[in-house]
């Protein structure tokens, strides 16, 4: 079992510091209960949120690409 690391959506560099890992959003997977998308304090306005809606559709793009 390894530690989950936090990875900062704005600039993809872990986040090591709990203290500094702020949630920003959560996305469901197509199992499972999906993963938490974490930003640097000082990066969490500088996020880019992928919109719910898009990110469904894109889902669903995504799998229907690895069913072909
Ligand atoms: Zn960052």
């Amino acid at each position: 079992m390894t530690a989950t690391v936090r990875v900062c959506r704005h600039c993809d560099e872990p986040i090591t510091d709990p203290e500094d890992a702020v949630l920003v959003a959560h996305e469901l997977g197509n199992s499972g209960p999906g993963w938490d998308i974490y930003a640097h304090r000082d990066h969490v306005d500088l996020v880019e949120l992928i919109d719910p809606v898009v990110l469904r559709i894109m889902a669903r793009i995504w799998t229907a690409q690895v069913q072909r």
